[in-house]
């Protein structure tokens, strides 16, 4: 992983032209046998790493053991559903991150998750690294797929994760003017890589602490989150995690605003010092519905 940052941070800087005349090469050259999607699957970065004076979210000091599970959708339909059943199943609440366009091409889907009692977050219109604009620009992203969220989900979003993680003080400060908490995220389960599910349980199960906002991603792109999942909730209810909505995180605690990740003191809350939020060993499946 460390070996791909730098390659990331150079990808991320060819104009997306370019990436996708690549992409094409590939196909044409007859490795990649896909169909062509509707919409280019995303790949999401790590965040912009510049000095910031407004930082956005990355955890909550909560006063006991949760956890916020968080899905960005920007991308296509399958994989959705396919989380949805699992969290139903396990009587688990989360947030999903909707771009504008998405949740219009899948209002169904939109119903979908407000019916399963999860709380609806935007992740913006356009997909792309917003500290590259204005204010002006950053508003009118915001506001657009605002109201599209508002509309299809009978919520108002009031959490905002910048695409690919990319922001910088103006786009922490203008989503704030529109009534937004910027977040990003502790723990990226990495499952936009697709790097097999026994990883990625085990990257969690590492990297997780209490009042961690973990990442992850309901897109076509993540192809094994579904195989990741069951054994992540499991092993965080064997903790005495309760799995909770990010508003309700958010309620719990102190914003963390310092980017845990990478911070040789990670991590910012020990387990052992929050009492379980949940009789641990709870086997998946008894949590009591709320
Ligand atoms: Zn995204």
């Amino acid at each position: 992983m460390v070996v791909a940052a730098p390659l990331l941070r150079s990808l991320r800087r060819l104009p997306r032209r370019t990436l996708l005349a690549g992409a094409a090469g590939l196909a044409m050259l007859g490795f990649l046998a896909v169909t062509p999607a509707p919409e280019a699957p995303v790949v999401e970065h790590l965040p912009a790493q510049g000095p910031v004076t407004d930082p956005p979210l990355y955890y909550v000091r909560p006063r006991m053991r949760s956890v916020a599970l968080t899905f960005d959708i920007s991308w296509g339909h399958r994989t959705l559903p396919q989380v949805l059943d699992i969290l139903r199943r396990e009587g688990v609440r989360a947030t999903f991150f909707l771009s504008g366009p998405w949740a219009e091409h899948h209002p169904d889907l939109v119903r979908a998750i407000v019916a399963g009692g999860h709380e609806v977050a935007s992740h913006g219109q356009e997909h792309v690294n917003l500290s590259q604009f204005d204010a002006a620009y950053i508003r009118q992203n915001i506001e657009r797929s605002h109201a599209i969220l508002k509309q299809l989900s009978g919520q108002i979003p009031r959490f905002f994760r910048p695409p690919n993680g990319d922001f910088d003080d103006l786009v922490v400060r203008t989503a704030r003017s529109l009534g937004y908490e910027t977040v990003i995220w502790a723990v990226d389960s990495l499952d936009w890589k697709n790097p097999g599910a026994s990883y990625m349980v085990e990257r969690v199960r590492k990297l997780v602490f209490p009042g961690a906002i973990v990442l992850f991603h309901a897109s076509d792109s993540s192809r094994q989150v579904h195989e990741a999942l069951p054994a992540v909730l499991a092993d965080l209810k064997a903790r005495g995690y309760r799995l909770l909505t990010l508003g309700e995180l958010y309620r719990q605690g102190e914003p963390g605003r310092v980017d845990p990740r990478g911070d040789p003191d990670y991590p910012p809350v020990r387990e052992a010092d929050v009492a379980p939020g949940q009789e641990p060993g709870l086997a998946p499946g008894r949590t009591p519905r709320r």
